[in-house]
């Protein structure tokens, strides 16, 4: 049994839909194009399952986030696709990939060949066996990833109304997700083994900033420490967290966060990785100059910081979409993807957004006491990195543009001086 298409997605998330409307856009012939995927649903915007998916009230559900809303563009349903003429395999997954015989292997026992592949498979998240705690299976240990995930969440939370959660992971999951479950009336402990939250990106004093504020939500904060075991009930269900600093902690649910792996195994042996990803050039193209790789799964060269990058970013998969869709169907007028990394965040009422790299020296701007503060990187004498919590859109435009500008700073205090006025008007 087989079929075969000029192009194959590989992977139904965020890239896929994204790629997915730039083909159509571009002008794909109908059948040309197939997205195979193991999630049940087409490709939706993840982002809103720790945020709108777990209101307590007037929650996101499917279809309303259907990719590619998130970018103001329009909502492919899965009509779309298919007056679009895109063959959409859900509920199938790959379980191998012969890169040399251009052809993938489905659960279903289907080969689909292809001429121009393009994996999109996204990441997993990271299970605390991976750090040698068992417990995952239990009915009240959540994780995040996809949308199964996230029913299973929403039950967890309606299952102890006002019980008591922990968090275990200081990053973008445990931080939205610790906003998520404040706003349903759990109460919330945070448990991570770093200084600050968001260790990878905020400094310390940004990551204070948050914390106060969380605090103020009434979260609390362990810090400086890891999970060494649960304690359960008679049912299977954890009842405490036992953490590495000797204490415990009570608790009615938990939830997991604690960083995520790029899904490359289909093409361990078969294409060259980096950086945990699939190592791509410019055109996002692989070491095999039939595949491609976009998204969290791709390892791409970041021209403005002259090396590899992989991204584990909503925006870095919506642009890779759109370059990868140009890059095979008209290489002659598509140049490099040149991408300056965009990052953000929205937890109860603040918004953050963070543009281009956390190298260098800091310039902090804005009123801390105040709802919008930010800060620069300048790194080697220019401005590398912009954050700004709170802005307004010409505001966020400014801080875009200034790191894609990369301008000389000279001196650093008359930086500060300007603060935000500087993106502004430069
Ligand atoms: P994914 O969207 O993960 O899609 C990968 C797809 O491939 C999935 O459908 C998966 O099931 C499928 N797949 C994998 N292997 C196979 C296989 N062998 N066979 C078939 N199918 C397969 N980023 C931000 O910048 N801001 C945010 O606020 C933000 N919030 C987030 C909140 C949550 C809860 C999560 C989970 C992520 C969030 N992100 C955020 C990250 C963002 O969602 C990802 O960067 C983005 O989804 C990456 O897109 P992708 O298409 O590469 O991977």
């Amino acid at each position: 049994m087989g079929r075969a298409f000029v192009y194959v997605i590989l992977g139904g998330g965020v890239a896929a839909g994204y790629a997915a409307l730039e083909f159509v856009k571009k002008g794909v012939s109908h059948g040309e194009l197939c997205i195979i995927s193991d999630e049940p649903v087409a490709p939706y915007e993840r982002p809103a399952l720790s945020k709108g998916f777990l209101l307590p009230e007037a929650a996101a559900r499917l279809p309303s986030f259907h990719t590619c809303v998130g970018a103001n563009e329009e909502r492919l349903t899965p009509k779309w696709y298919k007056e679009n003429g895109i063959e959409v395999v859900l509920g199938t997954g790959v379980k191998s990939a012969d890169v040399k015989r251009k052809t993938l292997l489905t659960t279903t026992g289907e080969t689909i060949s292809y001429k121009f592949l393009i994996v999109a498979t996204g990441a997993r998240a990271l299970k605390l066996e991976e750090f040698g705690v068992s417990g995952s299976d239990a009915e009240n240990v959540c994780y995040l990833r996809d949308i199964a995930d996230a029913n299973r969440l929403v039950n967890v939370i309606q299952s102890c109304p006002e019980g008591n959660a922990v968090v275990i992971g200081g990053g973008y999951i445990g931080m939205e997700c610790a906003a998520s479950l404040v706003i349903n009336k759990i109460n919330v402990t945070m448990v991570f083994p770093e200084e600050h939250c968001m260790a990878r990106l905020f400094t310390t004093k940004i990551a204070n900033y948050y914390e106060e504020y969380y605090k103020s939500r009434g979260v609390n904060f362990v810090k400086g420490t890891v999970l060494s075991s649960f304690d359960f009930d008679s049912n299977g269900k954890v009842t405490a967290v036992n953490l590495r600093d000797g204490s415990t902690l009570s608790v009615d649910m938990v939830v997991v966060g604690i960083g995520i792996r790029p899904n490359t195994g289909l093409f361990e042996g078969q294409l060259t990785l980096e950086k945990g990803g699939i190592k791509v050039n410019g055109m996002l193209q692989s070491s095999n100059s039939s595949v491609y790789a976009i998204g969290d799964v791709a390892a791409f060269p970041v021209k403005a910081f002259g090396e590899t990058r992989r991204l584990e970013h909503v925006d870095s998969a919506r642009k890779s979409a759109k370059h990868v869709v140009a890059a095979i169907m008209e290489p002659d007028k598509t140049g490099e993807f040149d991408y300056i990394p965009f990052f953000y965040s929205r937890i109860f009422t603040l918004s953050w957004q963070f543009y281009g790299d956390n190298v260098g020296e800091v310039i902090y701007f804005g009123d801390m006491s105040g709802s919008a503060f930010g800060a620069y990187w300048v790194s080697k004498g220019h401005l590398v990195g912009a954050f700004l919590e709170g802005g307004n859109k010409e505001e966020y435009e400014a801080i875009a543009k200034v790191t894609r500008l990369r301008p000389a700073i000279e001196d650093l205090t008359e930086l500060e001086r300007q603060g935000l006025g500087y993106a502004v008007t430069v």
